[in-house]
């Protein structure tokens, strides 16, 4: 496709999941190909501040809860006064998080990436500016990611610690004794599980009435359940009206969520987890003449073309759910069209994790969803619900918590989502995301050879139970 006319055939804005992930396919495709990033790492939030080091401290806090907890004592692992080095746990996340984002760096160069080193930001629809100099390029894609939404009168400062973002609740040098918690979605839980595991007192503080907005009702409750099980407090249908910070104690004013009497609450940490949204400010988006959807999103159609000739968009900077491995199929596919015209995601087949113990899974819709889909069209649903209680492999673990959950169309039995709450809900999903992918009914699931013993095994018996026959229930 060489056009000799400009620098590079395609120059990515952002080195996250979309914008890394789609350069390395747009090189393997023979494209020549620039990547933008104005962090000192690659990798986007996903390797730096997202995914990664808050999958380091959930492994590395979970751990620590397992030998104070008396889950390693059971196993007859004798241990003395166990204490946390908080210095220690801090130092594998950084040591995670540098390996990955290297190895990036390293494909980058082993696939011929060039890495423009800076802010980037539009002079015309083919130009882009970094650091001064200007490069052009037939197709240009926006993967510039998302941030924290901040919350009027809740002011952010990650380097006092005392109110803070995911980033700053990362980096933590101690452990709070009460960490409130602003928002119940998936930050929320993952970020509390993590101090609450080291000690602290956690507090989640949510708009709604259930926890986890997206997911499937059943999950909503039992997470409720499992969570204050845990010892979180839950604190639903509440919103967080204002904050004062004083010395190293805020004070928070709380208020039911339809109005009513205030009171405040007393926290030594905060974090504000009520969302994120698109990274569009300072990119030039006025020069090419590029208009942001309500929601403060690039709109795009199903090539990424955005409505400006030669630029296309990915990732959170575009609507559909902020996940890093929907971001990534958007960059493979984006590199895709450019090269060859044509790619695809399934977007209706993305699945969903939140990485607690246990985990909270699900992919397609929700039960609500099918229903209200079912009833719209005149047809029905059929679902099948199996325990992990009595799944042999999760009994064993001692892991009893949670269910699979799969809902199936009533006259084609094509699977239309699955649910799933169990220690390795993350990885059993994967299998659903498959089985929908290939059109599969509950029948092909239930008739496909599970290893025994595995978790996974649920899965199965779920499928036959949406024929209301699985075995060990
Ligand atoms: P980003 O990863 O946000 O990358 C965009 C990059 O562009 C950034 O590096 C930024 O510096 C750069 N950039 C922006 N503007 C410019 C510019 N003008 N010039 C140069 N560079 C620019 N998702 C999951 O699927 N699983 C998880 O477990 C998970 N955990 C998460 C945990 C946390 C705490 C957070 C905050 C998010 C998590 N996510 C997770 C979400 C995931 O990180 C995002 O969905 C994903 O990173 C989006 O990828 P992206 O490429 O669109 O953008
Ligand atoms: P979220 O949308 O998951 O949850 C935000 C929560 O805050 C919601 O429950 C919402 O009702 C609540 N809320 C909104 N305003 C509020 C207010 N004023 N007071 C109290 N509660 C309020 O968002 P998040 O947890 O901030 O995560 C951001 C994004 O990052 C998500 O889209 C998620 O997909 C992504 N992420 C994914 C993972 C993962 O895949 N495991 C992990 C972390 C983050």
């Amino acid at each position: 496709m060489a056009d000799h006319s400009y620098d590079y055939d395609v120059i990515f804005i952002g080195a996250g999941p979309g914008g890394y992930v789609g350069a390395i396919r747009a090189a393997q495709l023979g494209l020549k190909t620039a990547c933008v990033e104005s962090r000192e790492t690659l990798g986007g939030t996903c390797l730096n501040v997202g995914c990664i080091p808050s999958k380091a401290l959930l492994h590395g806090s979970e751990k620590f809860a397992e030998a104070v907890n008396g889950t390693l004592a059971r196993y007859g692992v004798k241990l003395g006064k166990v204490e946390l080095d908080l210095a220690a746990l801090q130092a594998d996340k950084a040591d995670a998080v540098k390996g990955l984002t290297g190895g990036i760096e390293f494909l980058f160069k082993k696939n011929k990436v060039t890495w423009l080193k800076g802010h980037g930001s539009f002079k015309d629809a083919h130009t882009v500016t970094v650091g001064g100099q200007d490069y052009t390029a037939k197709e240009v894609v926006i993967a510039t990611g998302s941030r924290v939404t901040p919350l009027p009168g809740v002011e952010i400062d990650n380097d006092k610690g005392i109110i803070v973002d995911s980033t700053g609740a990362l980096a933590l040098d101690r452990v709070p004794k009460h960490l409130v918690v602003i928002g119940g979605g998936v930050i929320g839980l993952e970020m509390g599980s993590v101090w609450r595991r080291l000690g602290a007192k956690v507090t989640v503080v949510e708009f709604l009435d259930q926890l986890l907005p997206g997911m499937d009702g059943d999950v909503r409750k039992e997470a409720g359940r499992i969570f204050k099980k845990q010892g979180l407090e839950i604190r639903l249908s509440t919103k967080v009206t204002g904050a004062v910070v004083k010395g190293k104690t805020a004070t928070l004013t709380i208020e039911p969520a339809q109005g009513g009497d205030p009171e405040t609450i007393e926290a030594d940490c905060v974090l504000v987890a009520i969302g994120r949204r698109p990274n569009t400010e300072g990119l030039g988006l006025e020069n090419i003449g590029l208009e942001l959807n309500a929601r403060g999103q690039i709109e795009t159609g199903p090539d990424f073309r955005t409505s400006v000739d030669g630029v296309r968009a990915i990732g959170d900077v575009i609507p559909g759910p902020m996940l890093a491995h929907k971001a990534e199929d958007e960059g493979i596919a984006v590199a895709e069209y450019i090269a060859t015209g044509t790619g695809i995601v399934n977007h209706e087949v993305i699945p969903s994790v939140v990485y607690t113990m246990p985990e909270f899974a699900g992919v397609g819709l929700t039960e609500e969803q099918a229903r209200e889909r079912a009833a719209a069209s005149g047809s029905e649903i059929k679902v099948g619900k199996f325990a992990m209680l009595a799944n042999s492999r999760a009994k064993t673990n001692h892991e009893p918590e949670g269910f699979v959950k799969v809902i199936a169309d009533a006259e084609t039995d094509r699977v239309l989502g699955v649910w799933a709450i169990a220690s390795v809900a993350g990885t059993m999903i994967a299998e659903a995301a498959l089985a929908m992918e290939f059109g599969a009914t509950s029948e092909d699931i239930a008739y496909t050879c599970h290893a025994h013993p595995t978790h996974a095994e649920a899965m199965k018996e779920a499928a036959m139970a949406v024929q209301g026959k699985p075995i060990h229930m």
